[in-house]
Protein backbone atom coordinates (compact mmCIF):
# COMPACT_ATOMS: atom_id res chain seq x y z
CA UNK A 1 0.00 0.00 0.00
CA UNK A 2 2.32 2.93 -1.22
CA UNK A 3 -0.47 5.73 0.46
CA UNK A 4 0.60 3.89 3.86
CA UNK A 5 3.95 2.50 3.48
CA UNK A 6 3.20 -0.27 4.05
CA UNK A 7 3.09 -3.94 3.26
CA UNK A 8 1.51 -6.98 5.01
CA UNK A 9 0.71 -10.57 4.56
CA UNK A 10 -2.81 -11.78 4.33
CA UNK A 11 -3.15 -12.59 7.64
CA UNK A 12 -1.69 -9.40 8.95
CA UNK A 13 -3.68 -6.83 6.02
CA UNK A 14 -7.04 -8.83 7.54
CA UNK A 15 -6.12 -7.86 11.31
CA UNK A 16 -4.92 -4.33 10.12
CA UNK A 17 -7.99 -4.00 8.34
CA UNK A 18 -10.38 -5.21 11.22
CA UNK A 19 -8.13 -2.83 13.61
CA UNK A 20 -8.72 0.06 12.12
CA UNK A 21 -11.97 0.06 11.55
CA UNK A 22 -12.25 -0.14 15.04
CA UNK A 23 -10.62 2.97 15.62
CA UNK A 24 -11.88 4.56 13.24
CA UNK A 25 -15.32 3.76 14.70
CA UNK A 26 -14.11 4.75 17.83
CA UNK A 27 -12.71 7.90 16.87
CA UNK A 28 -16.17 9.03 14.70
CA UNK A 29 -18.22 7.75 17.97
CA UNK A 30 -20.01 5.64 15.30
CA UNK A 31 -21.38 3.21 17.83
CA UNK A 32 -22.47 3.07 21.56
CA UNK A 33 -22.42 -0.34 23.64
CA UNK A 34 -25.97 -0.64 23.15
CA UNK A 35 -26.70 0.48 19.67
CA UNK A 36 -28.57 -2.12 17.03
CA UNK A 37 -26.92 -1.48 13.34
CA UNK A 38 -28.34 -2.25 10.76
CA UNK A 39 -25.54 -2.72 7.69
CA UNK A 40 -27.33 -1.91 4.03
CA UNK A 41 -25.85 -4.56 1.81
CA UNK A 42 -25.84 -4.28 -1.48
CA UNK A 43 -23.79 -7.54 -2.52
CA UNK A 44 -21.08 -5.58 -3.60
CA UNK A 45 -17.71 -5.92 -2.33
CA UNK A 46 -17.55 -2.53 0.34
CA UNK A 47 -20.36 -3.36 1.94
CA UNK A 48 -20.34 -7.54 2.09
CA UNK A 49 -16.69 -6.91 3.76
CA UNK A 50 -18.11 -4.46 6.31
CA UNK A 51 -21.06 -6.65 7.64
CA UNK A 52 -18.14 -9.47 8.27
CA UNK A 53 -15.67 -6.71 9.76
CA UNK A 54 -18.66 -5.75 12.30
CA UNK A 55 -19.45 -9.07 12.91
CA UNK A 56 -16.22 -9.97 13.76
CA UNK A 57 -15.75 -7.10 16.24
CA UNK A 58 -18.52 -8.08 18.01
CA UNK A 59 -21.06 -5.66 17.36
CA UNK A 60 -24.58 -6.74 17.09
CA UNK A 61 -25.37 -6.13 13.22
CA UNK A 62 -28.36 -6.99 10.65
CA UNK A 63 -28.59 -6.66 7.11
CA UNK A 64 -30.42 -5.00 4.86
CA UNK A 65 -31.09 -5.27 1.28
CA UNK A 66 -32.95 -3.42 -0.67
CA UNK A 67 -34.12 -4.85 -4.60
CA UNK A 68 -34.68 -1.73 -6.40
CA UNK A 69 -35.57 -3.67 -9.36
CA UNK A 70 -32.88 -2.60 -11.88
CA UNK A 71 -33.14 -5.29 -14.16
CA UNK A 72 -31.72 -3.87 -17.86
CA UNK A 73 -31.23 -7.21 -19.29
CA UNK A 74 -28.86 -8.58 -16.89
CA UNK A 75 -31.34 -9.05 -13.96
CA UNK A 76 -29.00 -6.66 -12.19
CA UNK A 77 -31.39 -6.29 -8.63
CA UNK A 78 -32.04 -9.96 -8.67
CA UNK A 79 -28.26 -11.36 -9.00
CA UNK A 80 -26.95 -8.81 -5.94
CA UNK A 81 -29.52 -10.05 -3.70
CA UNK A 82 -28.33 -13.64 -4.22
CA UNK A 83 -25.27 -12.69 -3.50
CA UNK A 84 -26.76 -11.02 -0.39
CA UNK A 85 -28.02 -13.62 0.47
CA UNK A 86 -25.85 -16.45 -0.18
CA UNK A 87 -23.10 -14.53 2.08
CA UNK A 88 -26.10 -14.47 5.08
CA UNK A 89 -26.40 -18.06 4.75
CA UNK A 90 -22.80 -19.11 4.25
CA UNK A 91 -21.04 -16.97 6.57
CA UNK A 92 -23.47 -15.93 9.36
CA UNK A 93 -26.61 -17.91 9.67
CA UNK A 94 -27.58 -16.61 13.05
CA UNK A 95 -27.59 -12.82 11.84
CA UNK A 96 -30.89 -11.20 10.51
CA UNK A 97 -31.45 -10.16 7.11
CA UNK A 98 -34.00 -7.92 5.95
CA UNK A 99 -34.78 -8.01 2.23
CA UNK A 100 -36.97 -5.22 0.87
CA UNK A 101 -38.63 -5.14 -2.50
CA UNK A 102 -39.35 -1.51 -3.49
CA UNK A 103 -41.48 -2.24 -6.38
CA UNK A 104 -43.49 -4.82 -3.60
CA UNK A 105 -44.12 -1.34 -1.12
CA UNK A 106 -44.34 1.66 -4.13
CA UNK A 107 -45.49 0.04 -6.92
CA UNK A 108 -42.70 0.61 -9.21
CA UNK A 109 -39.29 -0.23 -9.67
CA UNK A 110 -36.47 2.29 -9.39
CA UNK A 111 -35.87 2.46 -13.02
CA UNK A 112 -39.79 3.78 -13.86
CA UNK A 113 -39.53 5.97 -10.78
CA UNK A 114 -36.69 7.48 -12.75
CA UNK A 115 -38.08 7.44 -15.90
CA UNK A 116 -40.75 9.67 -15.73
CA UNK A 117 -38.57 12.40 -14.36
CA UNK A 118 -37.57 15.04 -16.71
CA UNK A 119 -33.65 14.00 -17.61
CA UNK A 120 -34.50 10.22 -17.82
CA UNK A 121 -31.58 8.36 -17.42
CA UNK A 122 -29.32 10.80 -16.40
CA UNK A 123 -31.21 11.46 -13.47
CA UNK A 124 -30.85 7.49 -12.57
CA UNK A 125 -28.29 7.96 -9.86
CA UNK A 126 -29.71 10.86 -7.67
CA UNK A 127 -33.33 9.38 -7.63
CA UNK A 128 -31.50 5.86 -6.77
CA UNK A 129 -29.52 7.82 -3.96
CA UNK A 130 -32.65 9.16 -2.79
CA UNK A 131 -34.64 6.14 -2.42
CA UNK A 132 -32.05 3.79 -0.74
CA UNK A 133 -31.74 6.64 2.03
CA UNK A 134 -35.64 7.04 2.24
CA UNK A 135 -35.96 3.59 2.42
CA UNK A 136 -32.73 3.05 4.34
CA UNK A 137 -34.42 5.17 6.97
CA UNK A 138 -37.65 4.11 7.19
CA UNK A 139 -36.66 0.33 7.80
CA UNK A 140 -34.08 1.16 10.27
CA UNK A 141 -37.28 3.62 12.64
CA UNK A 142 -39.87 0.85 11.59
CA UNK A 143 -37.18 -2.00 13.29
CA UNK A 144 -35.84 -0.54 15.78
CA UNK A 145 -32.39 -0.09 14.75
CA UNK A 146 -30.35 2.38 16.30
CA UNK A 147 -27.82 3.24 13.40
CA UNK A 148 -27.37 2.56 9.71
CA UNK A 149 -23.95 1.50 8.56
CA UNK A 150 -22.89 1.51 4.57
CA UNK A 151 -20.05 0.47 2.83
CA UNK A 152 -19.20 3.82 1.42
CA UNK A 153 -15.07 3.39 0.67
CA UNK A 154 -12.33 6.60 0.71
CA UNK A 155 -12.73 6.71 -3.06
CA UNK A 156 -16.39 7.47 -2.74
CA UNK A 157 -16.30 9.89 -0.10
CA UNK A 158 -13.21 11.48 -1.95
CA UNK A 159 -15.38 11.65 -5.48
CA UNK A 160 -18.36 12.98 -3.39
CA UNK A 161 -16.28 15.85 -1.57
CA UNK A 162 -14.43 16.46 -5.11
CA UNK A 163 -17.78 17.28 -6.70
CA UNK A 164 -19.36 19.18 -3.84
CA UNK A 165 -15.88 21.67 -4.01
CA UNK A 166 -16.40 21.76 -7.95
CA UNK A 167 -19.56 23.38 -7.34
CA UNK A 168 -19.08 24.72 -3.69
CA UNK A 169 -21.91 23.03 -2.56
CA UNK A 170 -20.82 24.96 1.12
CA UNK A 171 -24.29 22.91 2.41
CA UNK A 172 -23.46 19.82 1.42
CA UNK A 173 -19.90 20.38 2.66
CA UNK A 174 -20.77 21.02 5.84
CA UNK A 175 -23.12 17.64 5.89
CA UNK A 176 -20.16 15.67 4.34
CA UNK A 177 -19.30 13.61 7.53
CA UNK A 178 -18.19 9.71 7.94
CA UNK A 179 -21.22 9.81 10.57
CA UNK A 180 -24.15 11.73 10.84
CA UNK A 181 -26.05 12.39 13.61
CA UNK A 182 -29.67 10.95 14.49
CA UNK A 183 -31.66 13.96 14.21
CA UNK A 184 -35.23 14.58 16.78
CA UNK A 185 -37.20 14.24 13.84
CA UNK A 186 -36.99 10.88 13.05
CA UNK A 187 -33.42 10.79 11.11
CA UNK A 188 -31.62 7.16 12.03
CA UNK A 189 -27.80 7.84 12.93
CA UNK A 190 -25.58 7.02 9.94
CA UNK A 191 -22.29 5.61 9.97
CA UNK A 192 -19.72 4.95 7.43
CA UNK A 193 -17.00 2.40 9.22
CA UNK A 194 -15.28 1.82 6.07
CA UNK A 195 -14.84 5.30 4.68
CA UNK A 196 -11.13 5.92 5.70
CA UNK A 197 -10.06 2.67 3.48
CA UNK A 198 -9.16 3.06 -0.33
CA UNK A 199 -11.71 1.13 -2.88
CA UNK A 200 -8.43 -1.33 -3.46
CA UNK A 201 -8.21 -2.48 0.45
CA UNK A 202 -11.27 -3.40 1.00
CA UNK A 203 -11.57 -4.80 -2.41
CA UNK A 204 -8.28 -6.65 -1.40
CA UNK A 205 -10.04 -7.66 2.10
CA UNK A 206 -12.98 -9.17 0.42
CA UNK A 207 -10.50 -11.22 -2.03
CA UNK A 208 -8.33 -12.61 1.29
CA UNK A 209 -11.27 -13.45 3.10
CA UNK A 210 -12.72 -15.79 0.21
CA UNK A 211 -16.08 -13.25 -0.08
CA UNK A 212 -18.08 -14.31 -3.33
CA UNK A 213 -19.41 -10.60 -4.66
CA UNK A 214 -20.70 -8.82 -7.18
CA UNK A 215 -18.22 -7.66 -9.47
CA UNK A 216 -19.93 -5.75 -11.87
CA UNK A 217 -21.25 -1.89 -11.58
CA UNK A 218 -24.62 -1.15 -11.75
CA UNK A 219 -25.59 -0.68 -15.97
CA UNK A 220 -26.91 2.85 -15.02
CA UNK A 221 -23.87 4.28 -13.68
CA UNK A 222 -22.19 3.87 -16.81
CA UNK A 223 -21.19 7.48 -17.93
CA UNK A 224 -22.11 8.57 -13.65
CA UNK A 225 -20.32 11.96 -13.03
CA UNK A 226 -19.00 9.80 -9.75
CA UNK A 227 -16.89 7.93 -12.12
CA UNK A 228 -15.28 10.43 -14.06
CA UNK A 229 -14.45 12.41 -10.82
CA UNK A 230 -12.91 9.17 -9.22
CA UNK A 231 -10.83 8.56 -12.38
CA UNK A 232 -9.31 12.30 -12.09
CA UNK A 233 -8.23 11.17 -8.61
CA UNK A 234 -7.16 8.17 -9.34
CA UNK A 235 -4.77 9.69 -12.09
CA UNK A 236 -3.55 12.08 -9.36
CA UNK A 237 -3.55 9.44 -6.84
CA UNK A 238 -1.24 8.29 -9.43
CA UNK A 239 1.13 10.55 -9.59
CA UNK A 240 1.74 10.97 -6.07
CA UNK A 241 0.31 8.07 -3.88
CA UNK A 242 -2.09 9.20 -0.77
CA UNK A 243 -3.26 12.19 -2.70
CA UNK A 244 -6.90 10.80 -1.90
CA UNK A 245 -6.11 10.37 1.88
CA UNK A 246 -4.67 13.59 1.91
CA UNK A 247 -7.65 15.38 0.32
CA UNK A 248 -10.33 13.68 2.18
CA UNK A 249 -8.66 13.84 5.66
CA UNK A 250 -7.68 17.59 5.05
CA UNK A 251 -10.94 17.96 4.62
CA UNK A 252 -12.12 16.39 7.85
CA UNK A 253 -9.27 18.10 10.17
CA UNK A 254 -10.66 21.67 8.22
CA UNK A 255 -13.90 20.93 9.26
CA UNK A 256 -13.45 20.60 12.70
CA UNK A 257 -11.92 23.94 12.57
CA UNK A 258 -15.16 25.38 11.60
CA UNK A 259 -14.82 25.29 7.73
CA UNK A 260 -17.60 27.30 6.50
CA UNK A 261 -18.90 28.71 9.80
CA UNK A 262 -22.10 30.61 8.65
CA UNK A 263 -23.98 27.48 7.57
CA UNK A 264 -26.28 25.11 9.26
CA UNK A 265 -28.15 22.23 8.15
CA UNK A 266 -31.80 23.82 7.85
CA UNK A 267 -33.82 22.55 10.61
CA UNK A 268 -36.00 19.61 10.10
CA UNK A 269 -40.10 18.46 10.37
CA UNK A 270 -42.12 15.46 9.47
CA UNK A 271 -42.93 14.73 5.71
CA UNK A 272 -46.76 15.58 5.79
CA UNK A 273 -47.43 11.95 3.75
CA UNK A 274 -44.69 9.27 5.34
CA UNK A 275 -43.57 11.51 8.21
CA UNK A 276 -39.86 10.99 7.75
CA UNK A 277 -37.62 13.72 8.72
CA UNK A 278 -37.25 16.78 5.70
CA UNK A 279 -35.76 19.78 4.90
CA UNK A 280 -38.94 20.86 2.79
CA UNK A 281 -42.21 22.74 4.08
CA UNK A 282 -44.77 20.19 3.25
CA UNK A 283 -43.55 16.68 1.38
CA UNK A 284 -40.15 15.40 1.00
CA UNK A 285 -38.26 14.80 -1.83
CA UNK A 286 -39.32 11.06 -1.84
CA UNK A 287 -43.09 11.87 -1.53
CA UNK A 288 -42.39 14.82 -4.08
CA UNK A 289 -40.59 11.62 -6.45
CA UNK A 290 -43.49 9.50 -6.30
CA UNK A 291 -46.60 11.88 -6.70
CA UNK A 292 -46.38 12.84 -10.57
CA UNK A 293 -44.94 9.10 -11.17
CA UNK A 294 -48.48 8.00 -9.29
CA UNK A 295 -51.32 10.57 -10.85
CA UNK A 296 -49.60 9.68 -14.19
CA UNK A 297 -49.95 6.07 -14.13
CA UNK A 298 -54.01 6.97 -12.87
CA UNK A 299 -54.14 8.75 -16.61
P1 LIG B 1 -23.74 3.08 -3.75
O1 LIG B 1 -24.90 3.98 -3.44
O2 LIG B 1 -24.07 2.03 -4.76
O3 LIG B 1 -22.45 3.77 -3.97
O4 LIG B 1 -23.54 2.23 -2.40
C1 LIG B 1 -23.13 2.83 -1.21
C2 LIG B 1 -23.57 1.98 -0.05
O5 LIG B 1 -25.00 1.98 0.01
C3 LIG B 1 -23.18 0.51 -0.15
O6 LIG B 1 -21.89 0.28 0.35
C4 LIG B 1 -24.23 -0.14 0.71
O7 LIG B 1 -23.93 -0.01 2.08
C5 LIG B 1 -25.48 0.71 0.41
N1 LIG B 1 -26.28 0.13 -0.69
C6 LIG B 1 -26.19 0.38 -2.01
N2 LIG B 1 -27.11 -0.32 -2.72
C7 LIG B 1 -27.81 -1.05 -1.80
C8 LIG B 1 -28.89 -1.98 -1.89
N3 LIG B 1 -29.46 -2.30 -3.06
N4 LIG B 1 -29.35 -2.54 -0.74
C9 LIG B 1 -28.79 -2.21 0.46
N5 LIG B 1 -27.78 -1.34 0.59
C10 LIG B 1 -27.28 -0.76 -0.51
ZN1 LIG C 1 -42.32 11.79 2.63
Amino acid sequence: MRQHRLALCEVHFVEWVEKMTFSFTKKHRMFEPDDRILVAVSGGKDSLSLWRILLNLGFEADGLYMDLGVEAGCGYSKRSGDYVEKFAQNIFPEVKLHVLNVADVYGKTVPEMAGRRKGGRKKFCSVCGLVKRHEMNRIARELGYTVIATGHNLDDEAAVLFGNVLHWEAEYLVRQSPVLPADGAGLVKRAKPLARFYERETAAYAIVCNIDYMMEECPFSAGATSLRLKEVLNSMENDSPGTKMQFYFDFLRAKEKSLFPGYTRPELRPCEKCGQATGASALCAFCRLLEPAQQSSKS
